[in-house]
């Protein structure tokens, strides 16, 4: 069964529009029925990446599930006057999904970052969710691809969260999810915030949409992606004042 819900356009990139708890109970319902499921959780960057990039964007478009991972892209809908419910982070679905694993012992793949890091963030899953399975995982530098997907496909995983960035993760599991029967998300830079690493911004700065400067002070090599949001700005302005996509 295919998913059904109402899609909102940004930029060309169709969003699905869907409230957080709607999400995760469509997410547990795929699960239970054994559904192969992908989830890409979509920035303004990513917008902007997917109108340069005709294979990327087809890879959204064929996506089960395109969620507004940033207030930018929740803003941006209001901005062409459409309406998308709430921002649904990859980071908060991945913990949701963890505890419902948990409560319901399925099994788990992790695949990114670097080796120390992936380490730490499966030693703190097993301490914080000790009835699921982490059942297998792999950091996200590897030379051989296909001996990955092989391990992924041995191992059954009922989820697979791949932290390899964008938009190297959502390639990469649009690729290979036919490996395994899973719900697929990727998750950006999620393992290094559940390894303890890079902290996730406070909530009063996330209430306020400032995210991104939280980010921006912790990892100041971003700045040059950063600029990425004027410009989307400047683009969902434009498209509202012209009706040009
Ligand atoms: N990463 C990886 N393999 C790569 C490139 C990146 O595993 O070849 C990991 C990196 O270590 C980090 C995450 O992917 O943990 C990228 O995080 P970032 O916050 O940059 O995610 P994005 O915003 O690009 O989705």
């Amino acid at each position: 069964m295919q998913p059904n819900f109402p899609t909102v356009s940004v930029l060309g990139v169709d969003f699905t529009s869907i409230t957080n708890e709607q999400f995760l109970h469509q997410l547990y319902a795929d699960s239970q029925a054994g559904r192969n499921r992908v989830i890409v959780t979509a920035n303004p960057e990513i917008v902007l990446f997917a109108r340069q990039n005709q294979r990327y964007a087809r890879v959204l478009a064929q996506a089960d599930y395109t969620v507004p991972d940033g207030v930018g892209i929740v803003d941006g809908a209001k901005i062409l006057q459409q309406s998308l419910p709430e921002r649904i982070t990859g980071y908060d679905t991945m913990l949701s999904l963890l505890a419902w694993a948990n409560d319901h012992q399925k099994r788990v793949f992790l695949l990114g970052a670097k080796p120390a890091v992936i380490q730490k963030a499966v030693a703190n899953i097993n301490h914080d969710y000790p009835n699921l399975q982490v059942c297998g995982w792999h950091d996200g530098y590897f030379d051989d691809e296909q001996a990955v997907v092989e391990q992924i496909k041995a191992a059954e995983p009922d989820f697979v969260f791949c932290a390899l960035g964008f938009p190297k993760q959502d390639y990469f599991i649009h690729q290979h999810h036919q490996a395994a029967a899973a719900i697929w998300m990727g998750v950006g830079g999620s393992f290094d915030v559940l390894a303890g690493i890079v902290k996730r911004a406070p909530q009063k700065w996330q209430d306020r949409h400032l995210e991104w400067l939280y980010r921006l002070l912790q990892e100041p090599q971003r700045f040059g992606r950063m600029l990425a949001l004027p410009k989307y700005l400047a683009l969902i302005i434009q498209q509202r004042l012209t009706g040009r996509k």
